[in-house]
């Protein structure tokens, strides 16, 4: 009987990843290769897009040899990216005209802060589900067009190609064919419109980015041309594409209203489906197109994240020196009964949603002559859990249908006890998968449907499995004063520094 193989490609912020999945979503080959982070100046960002594209061919290579296939015995190729980077490159040589600017680039703060006083915000939250940030797209693209001599007028002549990294790696191993990108990861750049799902006029205009360098945009389960075989090696259909964090949200299967994903890596990523009407969420969340849009109707996400989770052990880790590992945590929080009244707010760069404090700072209160590092590891993990629960709660007052379970991976999500507090600081199950690489399992489902290795959505739900499910144990009087005590600690870190 033959196999049918799946490869995924997830492009993210510091390495290129390929995995083999078989048509049963067993893994049966892995590639990962990192790539070099420029920080040409404080604050910014970049990547050489030609080493986004290298790093990837040898990912895939890695995999393939693993997997112990060669290309032609795939049946399809997925592909998830970080999300928001821009690529600018010529339409005729290929060749990038500047190198990447990243998500976390903040360079583009001060167009951004033009464009506010100018009162444009509220107008492009409608349009976008998105807050006028430097982490999204259109300022950046915006940068690239200002700041290199001439790249304004060879894209009004549409000499210029350009998008985010999936339309980039799609251009490379379709050998030039295809300028192609998909709703998920055009929701994220500030130009797409979100309810009449295309890319927005008016948007481009104010964001002076010319229509002719952008991607056609069609739906993540859809036919994004065929590989190169020159480049790939034999020609396979590219059938499925999403950004990071919707592609997760499907390969943890969450796939009606109220399920959710819960990311746990430096940050936390919390998504949910939010059905198919768009209504402008409140506590800054964002809106975004979910990966099944565009097949039977629209379909959105909503968003919120954490800017520190797994930093916060890191920083034991590195700066306090009470782990070696990070992983040690969880048995030093064990030695612990309680957290001894300790609260730590991790505010390190300010609060993401639902405070959204630029100026917040971190803070360790509660502090008395018997608290020790063990009470301070306990007190880091529950920070990590109680921030996810504001996220919750906040994206239940936006909700069709409030979520009722957490579905988890991340470095952070293996460890037992943070998904325990968790479970009880939420009040609802948290369920940790079989499978933790839910990025590159959403990109191998989205495209294995497509091509006809699975029959639905539905069917490679059937695929996921729970591995271990956390049931909240705490009483809901303990969960309100836990929570209660939180919100006072948090309110103290609120608006501590001066500058952003
Ligand atoms: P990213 O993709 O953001 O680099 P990962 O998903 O690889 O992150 O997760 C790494 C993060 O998880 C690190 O910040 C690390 O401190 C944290 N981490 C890893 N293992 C554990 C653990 N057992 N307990 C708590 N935190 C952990």
């Amino acid at each position: 009987m033959s196999v049918t193989y799946i490869l995924a490609i997830d492009q993210g912020t510091t390495s290129s990843r390929a995995l083999v999945v078989d048509g049963q979503g067993a893994v049966c080959g892995r590639g990962q290769v990192p790539f070099t982070q420029h920080f040409p100046r404080p604050g910014w960002v970049e990547h050489d897009p030609d080493e986004i594209w290298s790093s990837t061919e040898t990912a895939i290579a890695d995999a393939l040899r693993a997997a112990g296939i060669g290309p032609q015995d795939l049946a399809a190729v997925g592909i998830t990216n970080q999300r928001e980077t821009v690529i600018a490159w010529d339409r005729t040589t290929g060749e990038p005209l500047a190198r990447a600017i990243v998500w976390q680039d903040r360079r583009t703060a001060g167009i951004c802060g033009e464009l506010r006083a100018a009162g444009h915000e509220e107008a492009i939250g409608e349009a976008t589900g998105l807050t006028l940030d430097p982490y999204f797209s259109a300022t950046k693209l915006g940068w690239l067009l200002r700041e290199n001599p001439g790249m304004r007028e060879r894209a009004e002549r549409g000499e210029v190609a350009a998008g985010t990294v999936d339309s980039w790696l799609i251009w490379r191993l379709t050998g030039g064919q295809q300028h192609l990108t998909d709703y998920t990861n055009a929701s994220r750049t500030l130009l797409f419109n979100i309810t009449r799902g295309r890319w927005d006029e008016r948007l481009c205009d104010l964001f002076g980015v010319p229509r002719a360098m952008l991607p056609k945009a069609q739906p993540s389960r859809s036919p994004f041309g065929e590989t190169s075989e020159p480049v790939f090696g034999a020609r396979v259909p590219i059938t499925g594409v999403a950004g990071d964090q919707q592609a997760a949200l499907f390969g943890q299967a969450c796939i009606t209203p109220g399920q959710a994903k819960n990311t746990y890596g430096t940050g936390s990523f919390l998504l949910a489906k939010a059905g198919s009407k768009a209504s402008t969420p409140s506590h800054r969340l964002l809106l975004s197109i979910g990966a099944n849009a565009g097949l039977q109707g629209p379909e959105y996400v909503l968003e919120g994240s954490v800017f520190v989770a797994g930093a916060l052990i890191q920083w034991l880790r590195d700066e306090l020196g009470i782990i070696e590992r990070a992983e040690d945590v969880e048995a030093l929080a064990e030695t612990a009964p309680d957290n001894g009244g300790v609260t730590i707010v991790p505010a390190f760069t300010g609060l993401g949603a639902p405070h959204w404090d630029p100026r917040a700072r971190g803070a360790i209160l509660g502090l008395t002559r018997g608290a020790g590092r063990a009470h301070i590891a306990r007190a880091a993990l529950e920070a990590i859990a109680l921030s996810s629960v504001e996220l919750v709660e906040a994206m239940n007052g936006s909700l069709p249908a409030p979520i009722t379970e957490l579905r988890v991976d991340g470095g952070a999500a293996a460890n037992n006890l943070l998904m325990q507090m968790q479970a009880d600081l939420a009040g609802i199950p948290v369920v940790r998968p079989e499978h933790t690489e839910s990025t590159a399992m959403g990109a191998a489902y989205l495209a294995g449907i497509q091509a006809g290795a699975w029959a639905s959505p539905a069917e490679v739900s059937s695929l996921w499995r729970a591995d271990r499910i956390f049931e909240p144990r705490m009483g809901d009087s303990e969960r309100a004063e836990r929570l209660g005590e939180w919100r006072r600690a948090v309110e103290r870190t609120l608006n501590w520094a001066t500058e952003e």
